[in-house]
């Protein structure tokens, strides 16, 4: 059995080789600023779901990063998200069918399901670029998984950008063929190039800058 996730496939579409060195190496990456500070973002709103005060719920959140984060940003982040404490599910798990043997694992950051059968799908994001978030295809295959394994008959998505307060929603009344199409066909490339590394090139871009890898990477393929 294969089981992929949204970000092992967006990753190995930016660049094969980061790819293989993170998932078939299995090299840890270092703890980075944005991600702890995302990370923290994400379960000071998970603690406030659960009813924990936001001011405390900030706190705990910073104590358990991996690196200094700032409690005065991470507070003002979480203002931005739109929780109501209680209702729905936060951190939802799910394992959608892709194909034989072929399963996308994913968890939503925030699912509601509303009385006439409709998902409200909520994903926080603190990044600061938009753009690049709202052209892949993660919540569209959120919402295949809202249809599929929470039994949705309409979903909304959501990406709240808690830097500005944007919300960018999305209606389906069907699951999104596209996207299952793109992650049918990526999971099988990469099932198909087995674990050779001559298999998986760098694929240089923008995203170098912030690639842990980079040394490594430059030492063996140079600049191509
Ligand atoms: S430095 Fe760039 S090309 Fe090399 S592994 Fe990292 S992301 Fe890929």
């Amino acid at each position: 059995m294969h089981i992929v996730s949204f970000s092992r496939l967006q990753l190995f579409r930016q660049c094969p080789y980061r790819y293989y060195l993170r998932y078939v190496k299995k090299l840890p990456e270092p703890p980075s600023e944005p991600l702890e500070l995302g990370k923290a973002v994400h379960t000071a709103i998970e603690l406030t779901y659960h009813g924990t005060p936001r001011g405390e719920a900030v706190d705990r959140a910073v104590r358990n990063a991996a690196l200094p984060v700032s409690a005065a940003e991470v507070a003002a982040l979480v203002r931005n998200a739109d929780i109501v404490p209680g209702v729905g599910e936060v951190e939802a798990e799910f394992m959608l069918r892709l194909d034989q043997g072929m399963w996308l694992y994913g968890l939503v950051d925030w699912i509601v399901m509303k009385d006439d059968g409709t998902a409200v799908v909520t994903d926080w994001k603190t990044n600061r670029v938009e753009e690049d978030v709202l052209v892949t295809h993660q919540l569209d295959l959120y919402a295949a998984a809202a249809f599929r394994v929470f039994g949705a008959r309409r979903v909304v998505t959501r990406y709240v950008f808690v830097r500005t307060g944007n919300v960018h929603e999305k209606t389906y009344d069907a699951p999104p063929e596209e996207a299952l199409d793109w992650a049918k066909e990526t999971a099988a490339e990469i099932i198909e190039r087995g674990e050779a590394e001559e298999h998986f090139r760098p694929n240089h871009g923008l995203w170098c800058r912030y690639c842990p890898f980079a040394m490594q990477c430059y030492a063996l393929w140079g600049r191509i």
